[in-house]
């Protein structure tokens, strides 16, 4: 019998990489999981995402692509992360409708929700309101895969899910300062302030919170969504609320991770992004009241020796 062929659509970035890993213990005898990234097909255009989907026929497709970046990258280019992830969701949703993909599960992230929530939010406040500005682009556009989702399910009962991710890191981040996330670049200017003697500095007050996911866990629950999950409507994958942190916590862990003793100091020039966006986890806590979480401080620390490990050949 062939192979049931699973597409991993951003397979080498940060959770791609953390879903191989994983995929590599739990994958059934007769999987084939293909890991793919823009060099492979450019999911902007039709062409090249039909031409993928005809390569590799796969049965189940998870899509992590998208055009996307930290806050400092999405404050600069939100038009183009509006028009690119619009395009490129499109793209792969049609090929998996066209190709009888049997399940497709999408990526939004904490950013669809509306600026205006109230916290804690859940998975039903999606479409309540207008995401915060600061990533408006990229947001609406996560939002639309879920109004697609509904619309393939409604008129061809496909089986398109999504999850919603808050903010994640682990081995393998986007270590770039520019383009990365909070926990990658602190542990990049750690590494280099501590390499030439100079001040560690922390982007903004310090004070907004976040709910950070440990990339390997979140890899085990990508995997019970694709076996288990059985709704169309989106599920959060989150740590639970209490274990929210502010970013000078943050800091201060990978400043222990990274044993860095000189100077800390703020540069509050810079934005601060949302002050918080913290999520209720309990959809998925009643499907798995038992699931452990990665620590932070833990995640931190092992993404910290990963990163000095790898110095070498970061994608940078
Ligand atoms: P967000 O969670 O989508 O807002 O994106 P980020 O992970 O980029 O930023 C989260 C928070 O970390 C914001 O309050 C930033 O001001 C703050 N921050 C502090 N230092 C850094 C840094 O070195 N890089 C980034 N990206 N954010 C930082």
């Amino acid at each position: 019998m062939a192979p049931e062929v699973v597409l991993v659509t951003g397979g080498t970035g940060l959770i791609g990489k953390a879903i191989e890993k994983v995929a590599i213990e739990e994958a059934r005898p007769n999987e084939r999981w293909v890991f793919v990234s823009s060099k492979d097909a450019n999911l902007v255009s039709e062409s090249e995402t039909v031409a993928l989907f005809q390569k590799y026929r796969p049965t189940y497709v998870i899509h992590l692509a998208a055009a996307s970046g930290g806050l400092f990258r999405h404050l600069q280019s939100t038009l183009d992360f509006f028009r690119s992830n619009m395009k490129i969701n499109d793209n792969v949703l049609q090929c998996c409708f066209k190709y009888n993909v049997k399940k497709c599960v999408s990526c939004l992230s904490t950013s669809v929700f509306p600026a205006d929530s109230t916290y804690p939010v859940d998975e039903t406040m999606i479409h309540h309101g207008v995401p915060h500005d600061s990533e408006f682009g990229f947001s609406f556009a996560k939002l639309m895969v879920d109004v697609m989702n509904h619309c393939y399910h409604q008129e061809y009962n496909c089986n398109f899910t999504s999850v919603i991710l808050t903010n994640v890191f682990g081995p393998h981040d986007n270590f770039d300062l520019e383009d990365g996330h909070v926990i990658a670049g602190l542990i990049d200017k750690a590494y280099h302030s501590k390499r030439d003697n100079k001040p560690f500095v922390i982007w903004g007050t310090g004070s907004p919170r976040r709910q950070f996911i440990y990339s390997l866990d979140l890899a085990r629950l990508f995997m019970w969504v694709l076996r288990e999950y059985d709704e169309i409507s989106p599920i959060i994958l989150s740590v639970d609320e209490e274990d929210e942190v502010s970013i000078k916590e943050v800091a201060e862990m990978v400043v222990e991770a990274m044993n860095f003793q000189g100077e800390i100091i703020h540069d509050t020039t810079k934005s601060d992004g949302q002050f918080r966006r913290t999520v209720n986890n309990a959809k998925l806590r009643k499907y798995l009241p038992d699931f452990k979480f990665t620590p932070t401080k833990q995640g931190i620390k092992e993404t910290a020796e990963w990163f000095i490990e790898n110095y070498d050949v970061i994608r940078k």
